[in-house]
């Protein structure tokens, strides 16, 4: 039982698949941030978009809230890096605790590959496997530079790995989007 990888194509979805975790909450220096984990239904589903859903078993809401932690630690770890802090030890601890549980492993299934979860909760290993890859891109193995996007309140993560690291939003389709209109908007007032 597995599920096979979808290869994103948006600017968003090219993130490694850590960010775009913490992505599941949005607008987070706004009065009203969004947080789109809400039921383990809503985590059963962002699992299988991300390409890791397996058999939903063991999906409860304490998975959900453990989960929730995990996302906000790498949410945080990345922060510190983008900002040039050090990270906090507990959520560095939490990140490699769940890093170390991941028993899943991916197979060749003729048309590309698909994740393969013989533990008794894949939703878990799909964990195990968000939290690796935040070791991978939070250690620096991916090329890029962190960054906390420039959009009012946004303040998401992202990994630039433009050439010359000019990138600004965690998304051209919404914060640089945003940012366009408000510059032109500016430009025709004056
Ligand atoms: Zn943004």
């Amino acid at each position: 039982m597995g599920a096979r990888e979808r290869g994103g194509r948006s600017d968003t979805e090219a993130q490694p698949l850590c960010l775009r975790f913490t992505k599941t909450v949005t607008a987070r220096e706004t009065a009203t941030p969004k947080d789109s984990l809400l039921r383990p239904s809503d985590l059963a589903e962002w699992l299988a978009a991300a390409g890791l859903g397996g058999r939903p078993s063991g999906l409860d809401e304490e998975l959900l809230r453990e989960a929730r932690e995990l996302r906000e630690s790498i949410y945080r770890a990345a922060r510190a890096i983008a900002e040039a802090r050090e990270m906090d030890g507990a959520d560095r601890d939490r990140i490699n605790d769940w890093a170390g549980r991941n028993d899943a492993y991916r197979v060749l299934d003729g048309a590309g590959v698909t994740w393969r979860f013989p533990g008794s909760s894949p939703a878990r290993s799909a964990l195990a496997i968000v939290a690796g890859d935040a070791v991978d891109t939070l250690g620096g193995l991916r090329a890029g530079t962190i960054k906390v996007c420039a959009g009012t309140g946004c303040v998401a993560v992202f990994l630039d790995a433009t050439r010359g690291r000019f990138r600004r939003w965690c998304s051209m389709s919404t914060c640089g989007n945003r940012a366009k209109k408000d510059a032109m908007r500016v430009r025709r007032a004056q």
